[in-house]
């Protein structure tokens, strides 16, 4: 997309930007981001992700209720045919005049580059290779799991790491069945989950009995590495991901609802479709089984620095998803009334969860409901050279705390810390 203007620089010259340009100077490194919604035709949405309620089947009935809203995407939802051409693609906002104009954020950063996500990520991935998004459904998700990238490169994709964390702003009910299934019970038998995909077609295939679930908790979350099964269930959840869309559904009944074969079947190159034995190659084996599994898996939120230094500055900065080397997520406090500078050394998204201010040039706020295709001050994208230098944040309330979530690429170098 490369939409002209002019516009004087500081020599006076005349000099010629497109909308990318422009946004990354008008946001002085930081662009603003409009709402993505994803509707899936398998979903009854959880209604917790502030869409008006008269719009959560604003796209026909047929294509399903709405109960995503992807963070920072250049990642196409894979929806069916019916899917519209900008799926789950994120747009910057640009003010061109006295007009709003829209750049998708893939074509900001194809043209702006490490300018835009910093050199070593656009070196190494030419791409900006993770999203996040909020995950809303009323109800459980089937046993699935994600493929590594050695499977996925079967069927032309790349494999998939995932994590979850549960915001607290978005969980005042935690919807029918707030409990995930993670991996496999020790002691289970290759043969017995074997067992279980020959009987897919035949009802409930019983795989969650082998399996073993934990109560979910509001402002804590989980990591899930491709080839562990996984039945997540229905908090409503910010979940920070590799850019892949590769999975299969091991789970033939959930919620009283059949999953469609074809689903178990969905990340394997035709050749293998009818081998069993293939389907349980995609498991990681050990680390279904692993008997630490809360212990390894489970992530308690964990400060980035020493409490007591960070509130005495006027907020609290936790990392909520560390534990995946494709992806990593921080929740940021900044406390009423409160003027911080956060640096980080990566670029990242954000998303507003609480309260309003001021973030650099921009007013942030945090809307009660948004209407579908209606703009909003509660997404973001910032450079790695604005993370660097500094984001200037300014609470502007009295009583409410400002919250943000973080969503950071491959590769953290503050994590590493
Ligand atoms: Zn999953």
């Amino acid at each position: 997309m490369e939409t002209l203007s002019l516009s004087q620089n500081n020599n006076g010259k005349t000099a010629t930007l497109s909308l990318a340009q422009k946004a990354l100077e008008q946001g002085q490194g930081i662009l603003r981001l409009a709402p993505t919604w994803v509707p899936r035709s398998f979903c009854v949405p959880g209604r917790r992700i502030k869409l008006h309620p008269d719009d959560y089947y604003v796209l026909g009935g047929q294509r399903g209720g709405i109960d995503e809203r992807w963070l920072s995407s250049t990642t196409p939802a894979k929806n069916g045919p019916l899917t519209g051409e900008h799926e789950g693609l994120s747009f910057v906002v640009v003010n061109d005049g006295d007009k709003g104009e829209k750049v998708l954020l893939k074509d900001a950063i194809d043209e702006l580059k490490g300018e835009l996500i910093g050199d070593r990520i656009w070196n190494e991935y030419q791409s900006w290779p993770m999203y996040s998004k909020f995950f809303d459904n009323m109800g459980p998700l089937p046993h699935h799991v994600h493929h590594n990238d050695e499977k996925a490169a079967l069927i032309g994709q790349k494999g998939k790491p995932e994590a979850y964390y549960f915001p607290p702003q978005l969980n005042n009910h935690g919807g029918d069945f707030p409990y995930t299934f993670i991996g496999i019970a020790p002691g289970t038998t290759k043969e017995q989950i074997r067992e279980c995909l020959v009987n897919f077609t035949k009802g409930d295939n019983k795989i969650t009995n082998y399996s073993q679930a934990y109560k979910l908790e509001p402002g804590t979350g989980w990591d899930v590495p491709p080839g562990l099964l996984h039945a997540p269930g229905s908090m409503c959840t910010y979940e920070p991901q590799k850019a892949s869309d590769v999975f299969a559904m091991y789970q033939s009944l959930v919620n009283e609802a059949i999953i469609p074969e074809e689903l178990l079947w969905n990340g394997s190159p035709k050749e293998s479709v009818g081998d069993f034995d293939s389907l349980i190659d995609v498991l990681d084996w050990e680390l279904n089984v692993d008997p630490n599994t809360m212990e390894n898996r489970f992530m308690a939120p964990k400060p980035v620095k020493p409490v007591e230094e960070m509130k005495a500055e006027g907020y609290i900065e936790n990392w909520v998803c560390y534990k995946s080397d494709a992806f990593s997520a921080k929740e940021l406090t900044v406390f009423p009334g409160e003027t911080v500078v956060i640096k980080d050394s990566a670029a990242y998204g954000l998303i507003m969860m609480q309260g309003h201010g001021q973030m650099g040039v921009w007013d942030i706020e945090t809307p009660a409901l948004i209407r579908y295709g209606q703009l909003t001050n509660d997404e973001f994208f910032v450079s790695e050279k604005a993370a660097k230098d500094g984001v200037k944040i300014v609470n502007l309330s009295a009583t409410d705390p400002i919250v943000m979530l973080k969503h950071f690429g491959p590769n953290n170098p503050d994590l590493a810390k």
